[in-house]
């Protein structure tokens, strides 16, 4: 979404604490609907929308959370190069959290020294008014010597003013009244360091040579040791004389930052918030705890797929119901003109119609992904997960790109970039894929509906739902404590998250998050699939000539009575052009490869179609079993595959095939889009092909194990 507006444009950067409610506010001013969350990450790109004010209009960015202008991940590096580096920032919108403000003030203390012109937004007042507490503005811009405007984004409170405040400072040259309060050691060090510049005939701020002294990784010092040795010294000397009290000169510049905000906000907070965070801190005790916190993490995943399970059914119903329907009215119109009939009807709309039946599920999905992530519980799984997994190398940090991988791996790859370090973080680029992602969810929804859930029932339905998301999960765990130790080698991180409040969800992100999935489902299913159906289509049509079906004619009739019986002429003769065109010899071809995991010709063949990407599969397997149905009658997808057969007459898919199958969309790299993010995210070739072969290899593995294994054990 990074856009870039024409130069003539004033640039205004919203920067605060993750969390402190930037993108609500970049939504509300700009109209557009960016991802809100309350847990870090969520915004890990830069976007950016016009603004008008009252003397033009301004460029307005919205960019990834911050602590402190000195980054530590990936993500905060984006807004710090941003907001600090030489970019022509005309205006900073310094979003400050009410209920951290001192956290948040460290940050505006930082910002205040950058020499930008400054507007603070507080946000959050809301909350620390319900909670007894008092706000005093005045006092706060007195203590900033910059412009403070109350907002409350979702409320559309103080916007305008914001604006307006906003235009007043545009373009004004750049005060502050920032007076931070350093220890004595520091203030004698800035004196001599001043002094031995000045000797030397360099003019040096004193806020310059508190910077030289106390940033450990200024570039100053870099510079200045190229260019002027002996000053580089005088430097070196002076951070040694201020380290010798034993703390850094990071450390102490952090300290004296803490102790400004705090003396700032008991003048601001003037009556203090009851705290009353007792019932949430147990709530949280349970929620985070090894084994209550397991056990209710997967109690809530069972209630999220059953319900995904049972409440999708009569809508999939309906949509199956339209699909038939408008295949029924299509066909007999274009009944003139077969090819291009069986195009329209079997290749398109049989093709995306067997898509767009998973929009329920996916509805539905997201709609549970939201809901949880409203009410604040996101945090307190990535807690959990911290404390379940850090042993191998999954951090809290890892939960949020690998939940976001549940919905699709492309946003969740781009979010690893809140991993504080390189190693870890290209370990979770390459388990996000193994998450199991919406688009498989047709797969595993077509299968359950047709091999489970008529003979075990919804319950075992749902479970087997919510275990195919827990295979690729724990498929996840060793490949990343082998990634983490003997690959990548990554060191240990430790994890820190403060946990937001419990509150109910605001039903405007809640909408616009399952409203933006199903849209990028349904382009998908517009561009992707609709191209895909009409060259599966194509590939299983040609050839085709009379000869041949006389050719066909003439086997049927060679058949033993018995099967006859089970088999139509017509069903008969559709097979046999099926397997003899361009696609079917492929398939055929590959056949043996797939024969161990259970897989005939079509199977095979959906399944190599569906590499580029994987919900292709269920279009696929519409066009394989289903054209040549018998004259337009409608017949669901998930019958056909059930009665489908072998050439010998058995069936084709059993319960063991089934499972096997969807084991291998579970593990299978079948996403182009993931490979390209993977590509795009580590800058090279290695690792995209890295997780495209581990993930393949480990799928084929895993399907022919299923299969065998479940064969042997009897069950059909
Ligand atoms: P960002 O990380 O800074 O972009 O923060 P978001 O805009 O994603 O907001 C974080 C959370 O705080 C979301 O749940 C918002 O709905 C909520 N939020 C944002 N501003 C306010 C506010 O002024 N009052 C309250 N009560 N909640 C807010
Ligand atoms: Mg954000």
């Amino acid at each position: 979404m990074m856009s870039s507006a024409p130069a003539t444009l004033p640039f205004v950067v919203l920067v605060g604490n993750p969390n402190s409610g930037k993108t609500s506010l970049f939504n509300a001013l700009t109209g557009s609907a960016q991802k809100v969350g309350n847990y870090p990450g969520v915004t890990v790109e830069t976007s950016s929308g016009n603004l008008k004010l009252g003397s033009g209009t301004v460029q307005l960015m919205d960019v990834p959370g911050l602590y402190s202008l000195r980054p530590v991940s990936a993500d905060e590096r984006i807004a710090v190069d941003i907001v600090s580096g030489s970019s022509k920032v005309d205006a900073v919108v310094a979003v400050l959290d009410a209920t951290s403000i001192e956290r948040g003030l460290v940050l505006v203390s930082e910002l205040l020294e950058a020499e930008r012109q400054v507007v603070v937004a507080l946000t959050h007042t809301d909350v620390v008014r319900s909670e007894g507490g008092e706000v005093d503005v005045p006092a706060l811009e007195a203590a900033l010597g910059c412009p403070v405007v109350e907002v409350i984004a979702f409320q559309r409170k103080g916007l305008e003013e914001l604006l307006q405040t906003l235009d007043s400072v545009l373009g004004k040259p750049v005060s502050t009244g920032l007076n931070l309060v350093y220890p004595q050691i520091v203030s004698a060090a800035i004196a001599s360091l001043q002094e031995r510049f000045a000797m030397a005939g360099v003019d040096l701020s004193s806020s310059e040579a508190r910077h030289a002294i106390l940033d450990e990784d200024s570039v100053f010092l870099q510079q200045l040791s190229v260019d002027r040795p002996e000053l580089a010294v005088a430097i070196q000397e002076a951070r040694d004389g201020v380290s010798e009290g034993g703390s850094s000169g990071r450390m102490l510049d952090v300290q004296a930052r803490y102790a400004w905000a705090s003396h700032v906000r008991s003048k601001v907070l003037t009556k203090s918030p009851v705290v009353s965070r007792r019932a949430s801190d147990v709530i949280d005790r349970y929620l985070t705890h090894r084994f209550t916190g397991l056990i209710a993490f997967v109690a809530i995943m069972f209630v999220v797929f059953q319900s995904i399970y049972t409440l999708a059914g009569p809508l999939t119903d309906a949509i199956e119901s339209a699909v038939g329907w408008l295949q029924g009215v299509v066909s007999p119109w274009l009944a003139s003109a077969p090819h291009f009939q069986s195009l329209m009807v079997d290749g398109l709309i049989g093709g995306v119609g067997a898509a767009l039946v998973f929009i329920p599920q996916i509805a539905i999905l997201f709609l549970w992904i939201a809901l949880l992530e409203g009410t604040g519980y996101f945090a307190r799984a990535a807690f959990l997960m911290d404390r379940l997994f850090g042993w191998c190398g999954l951090n809290g940090r890892a939960f949020i790109p690998l939940l976001s991988s549940f919905a699709c791996a492309v946003p969740g790859i781009m979010s690893a970039r809140v991993m504080p370090d390189e190693r870890s973080r290209l370990a979770t680029v390459l388990i996000a894929p193994l998450m199991s992602c919406s688009a498989r969810l047709p797969v595993y929804v077509l299968m359950v509906s047709a091999f489970i859930e008529p003979r075990y029932g919804p319950v075992w339905a749902g479970v087997a739902l919510f275990g195919m998301h827990a295979v690729g999960l724990a498929v996840a765990i060793p490949i990343a404590l082998l990634l983490n130790r003997r690959i990548l080698r990554a060191t240990k991180v430790p994890f820190i998250l403060e946990m937001p409040r419990y509150q109910w969800p605001r039903w405007r992100d809640v909408w616009l998050t399952v409203y933006s999935r199903v849209r990028s489902f349904l382009q998908t299913a517009g561009s992707i699939i609709v191209a895909l159906s009409v060259v599966i289509w194509a590939l299983t049509y040609f050839p085709r000539s009379d000869a041949s079906d006389a050719i066909y004619a003439g086997d049927y009739q060679g058949l033993s009575t018995s099967v006859r019986d089970r088999v139509s002429e017509e069903a008969y003769i559709g097979q046999r052009r099926i397997a003899d065109s361009y696609l079917g010899r492929m398939g055929r071809t590959l056949e043996p490869v797939f024969v161990p995991a259970g897989y005939d010709w079509r199977l095979t063949t959906a399944l190599i179609a569906a590499f580029p990407a994987r919900e292709v599969v269920v279009s696929a397997m519409g066009i394989l079993f289903g054209v040549e149905s018998d004259g337009g009658e409608e017949v669901k997808l998930r019958d056909r595959v059930r009665e489908a057969t072998w050439p010998d007459g058995r069936p084709l898919v059993t319960l063991p095939t089934a499972v096997s199958l969807m084991v291998f969309f579970a593990l299978c790299c079948q996403c182009m889009a993931t490979l390209a993010a993977i590509r795009r995210e580590t800058n090279s070739w290695k690792w995209p092909l890295f997780a495209f072969s581990y993930m393949t290899l480990m799928a084929y593995a895993a399907a022919v194990i299923v299969y065998q294994a479940g064969t042997a054990l009897g069950w059909s």
